[in-house]
């Protein structure tokens, strides 16, 4: 398994983003991104996908219904070289198209908090969990968590200049919400990102491009293991990357608190090894296995309660108990306990 490093949630001019697709490569470069996938609002640009330079730009699309007010159910949908904001209107058959064309379809920041502070800074929330067959949720939208940050002019001031001191990680209620999901017999995948605009924000008489491409790809990406590493071959690894992440081979790092890279999450029982995202069927005990890229508050969760806790490079637990595993790692940052990595889920049957 070879890891690389992707953010998945972008926008350019093409909607309300700031730069264009070759500028934003070279922030992901900068920043040591090996993937970018732009996702445009309710616009599948044609064109731009490929290598630019070290990083590969890949096109995806974050759909919505334009009528709905207030905003409600953004689905970003990867891996679909057409256009797909027609299907809106129906968050179901939006995904169940995407999903012929052999795409993959995440609940875009399905848990928000709306900011006092301006009418355009509403909670954009998911508002129909009856639905199926999605590949999985966002997670940790960086900049959804940050609009929650917002709850007075003081704070949004002190959040627009010193951000890594209050983004803290993924909403409580995301995370319930996805073990409540996992706990059903549902496979979803999670994945953290930007959600990177480049936009620049009025706070009274103060005005700066908060949030330029290049912080953002150094804060909350999605780590992918691919079978074998990239190739520079556009439809090769692509597929390589797509395919990685329909498994749910990946986590969530926030890069910020310290390079989450070579974060590693097994199962073995008898002779199988699982990683992140497989489903593996027991055999005698099992034996899950943690490696973190330096100390940290390492939790494992079987059904979303923690089953054991280590502060350190590494946890490891025997059981017998089948049930969906996952690990959360906290770790000091900026004075406070903060989210720093989780994990995509072993099945253990
Ligand atoms: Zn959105
Ligand atoms: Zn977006």
């Amino acid at each position: 398994m070879v890891e690389i490093v992707a953010n998945m949630h972008i926008h350019t001019p093409y909607s309300d983003g700031e730069l264009y697709h070759r500028d934003i490569a070279d922030a992901a470069s900068a920043a040591g991104l090996d993937v970018i996938i732009v996702t445009d609002h309710n616009v599948w640009v044609c064109g731009p996908a490929g290598y630019h330079g070290g990083v590969l730009v890949l096109i995806g699309e974050e759909v919505h219904d334009c009528q709905r007010d207030p905003q409600r159910s953004h689905l970003l949908i990867y891996n679909v070289a057409e256009e797909l904001s027609p299907f809106a209107d129906n968050p179901q058959e939006l995904i169940n198209h995407a999903r012929r064309r052999g795409g993959l379809t995440f609940l875009a920041h399905p848990v928000e908090y709306r900011s006092p502070l301006h009418p355009d800074l509403e909670a954009i929330v998911w508002d129909d969990w009856r639905v199926k067959h999605f590949t999985g949720i966002e997670l940790w939208n960086y900049m959804s968590e940050f609009k929650a940050r917002l709850w007075s002019a003081p704070a949004a001031v002190f959040a627009a200049f010193f951000p890594s001191w209050v983004i803290r990680g993924p909403f409580k209620a995301a995370l319930r919400k996805w073990d409540e999901l996992l706990i059903a017999g549902e496979r979803v995948v999670a994945i953290g990102n930007a959600d990177a605009h480049g936009a620049t924000y009025r706070l009274g008489p103060l005005r700066r491009v908060l949030f330029p491409y290049r912080h953002l790809f150094q804060c909350v990406n999605t780590h992918l293991l691919i079978d074998r590493p990239l190739t520079r071959d556009v439809k090769t690894d692509q597929d390589l990357v797509y395919s990685a992440l329909r498994a749910g081979h990946c986590f969530v790092g926030y890069d910020r608190a310290g390079s989450t890279r070579a974060f590693r999450f097994t199962a073995r029982s008898g002779a199988a090894l699982a990683i992140m995202g497989d489903e593996i069927a027991r055999r005698g005990a099992t034996r899950l296995e943690v490696v973190c890229p330096d100390a940290g508050d390492i939790r494992l969760l079987r059904n979303g309660v923690v089953v054991a806790q280590n502060n350190g490079h590494t946890l490891e637990h025997l059981t017998v108990d089948p049930g969906v595993y996952r690990v959360e790692v906290y770790r000091t940052f900026r004075l406070l306990k903060r989210g720093w990595i989780f994990s995509n889920p072993i099945y253990v049957r």
